[in-house]
């Protein structure tokens, strides 16, 4: 016979009284560890019914466990999402986990405490136990964001004041190598070099831990405006050919037939790919990923090109170099992860480049992936989505008329010139482009 214990976790009834016994042990024990847990433990029914609260639920929703029994798990657990709004369907993640019977985990809400809506921020897990049950763990993580906001504001002030001087030696040491500006000997210039090489890696350090931590405190702002990513990418893959010369590697670039729509067997027409997105991320991007293949190539050579679907633009990256593993390949866009063996041990790295790459790219609800083979080469590709060619001409016209200047088609209306709002900053028209917010859907 199956009974339902305090927690509301089902058992088998046993014949025997020892097994009796021990089960009333470890219930009681059960009981114990819950109570005294200071994190909130929901178990919820497959119907979205509460079974159990421990005291700390009951204190984080500051709701009686009793009178929550039976109740929806949405009418005692009220998530928000980062902007205060109510957590519907489909992006709670209690209810995916009730739908799929997968186990959901996130820190992206805040619990609003019933009656008073005190918000707290919650690190929340659901595991389904059984077909029947779902237990909730909330963590309440206030203290802890508050540690990596303090943690963050520091590394980003040190990282920020490092800079002026690290970029000051840099350029000293530039002059002192220059023949231009300084006459050294041999001896003298090859320690000057070193300190130069070490200056610049030191600089690259600084600016990758400040856009680190911009980029972890949301402070990040994109400015979307409408490309066209032929062109677009060419440019900036371009830019990079000398770099890729200088290391001895050939470079290609090409726009994949995927790109190409074919309207009969004998004519090919090209289509084009436009996208909204912010060109100094895109440059960042790219320059990032075509950088890490110089270093990582010894030789050989660089593929830049551009395919598309439906929906997607995408860029792809590939060279001949030391490749990656299977292994590796799961960490590389962590931040400060580096592969340590003796291919990339030399090469001067920190580890940053490819988590702030991978942010960058989400930010502009991209996604990127490596697909790569030990000792054959590595393939880089960023999907990002695509805009019709009618919504390219509507963002561009609205960027355009959003730069000039408005001239009054009344008579008796002062003119642009004589218009104060048409020179004051506060009053003119919006700058170019449209910002989306970080991690916006
Ligand atoms: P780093 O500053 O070390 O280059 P990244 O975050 O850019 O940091 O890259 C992380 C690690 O991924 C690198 O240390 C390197 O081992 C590996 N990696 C990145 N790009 C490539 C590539 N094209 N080929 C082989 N390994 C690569």
């Amino acid at each position: 016979m199956v009974k339902y214990d305090q927690m509301g976790i089902f058992s088998k009834k046993k014949n025997t009284t020892t097994t009796t016994h021990t089960a009333a042990h470890s219930s009681a024990a059960s009981n114990a560890i819950l109570n005294a847990l200071h994190d909130s433990v929901f178990v919820i029914s497959g119907d979205g019914n509460i079974r159990y609260m421990n005291p700390a639920a009951a204190a984080m929703v500051n709701f009686p466990s009793e009178q929550a029994k039976g109740l929806q798990y949405a009418s005692v657990i009220h998530l928000l999402d980062s902007n205060g709004a109510p957590v519907q369907g489909n992006q709670n993640p209690i209810a995916t986990a009730l739908r799929t019977s997968q186990h959901t985990e996130s820190k992206e809400f805040n619990i609003s405490k019933i009656k008073s809506r005190e918000a707290l921020p919650v690190h929340l897990t659901a595991t389904p136990a059984s077909p029947e049950i779902t237990v909730v763990i909330l963590r309440n993580i206030t203290q802890e964001l508050k540690e990596e906001q303090e943690r963050s504001e520091f590394i980003s002030t040190a990282s920020h004041e490092m800079r002026t001087p690290v970029a000051s030696i840099e350029g000293y040491l530039g002059l002192a190598l220059s023949p231009q500006t300084a006459t050294i000997d041999n001896r003298a210039r090859a320690y000057l070099e070193k300190a130069h090489e070490a200056s610049r890696h030191l600089g690259k350090l600084f600016r990758d831990l400040l856009d680190t931590t911009m980029l972890d405190d949301n402070k990040t702002k994109i400015k979307a405006v409408p490309v066209k990513m032929d062109s677009l990418v060419r440019d900036i893959a371009d830019s990079m050919a000398p770099a890729i010369a200088d290391k001895g590697l050939n470079y290609q670039f090409g726009s994949n037939d995927v790109a190409t729509a074919t309207i009969s067997t004998t004519r090919k027409i090209e289509q084009l790919l436009y996208c909204s997105l912010d060109v100094d991320f895109l440059r960042e991007i790219i320059g990032n990923l075509i950088d890490n293949a110089i270093k990582y190539t010894p030789t050989g050579s660089i593929f830049v090109y551009l395919q598309g679907d439906e929906n997607e633009a995408i860029i792809v990256i590939a060279d001949t170099g030391v490749g990656i593993s299977q292994e590796h390949q799961k960490h590389i866009f962590q931040k400060f992860y580096r592969i340590d063996n003796s291919q990339t041990r030399d090469t001067e790295g920190t580890g940053l480049g490819l988590y702030i790459v991978k942010q960058r790219v989400e930010a502009m609800r991209g996604r990127i992936w490596v697909e790569s083979t030990e000792g054959k080469g590595s393939k880089f590709s960023v999907a990002l989505p695509r805009i019709s060619s009618e919504e390219y001409e509507r963002q561009k016209m609205a960027m355009e008329s959003s730069m000039r200047p408005r001239v009054s088609t009344d008579a008796s209306a002062p003119s642009a010139s004589s218009n104060p709002a048409a020179t004051n900053p506060k009053t003119a028209p919006a700058p170019a482009g449209h910002q989306i917010s970080r991690g916006q859907k």
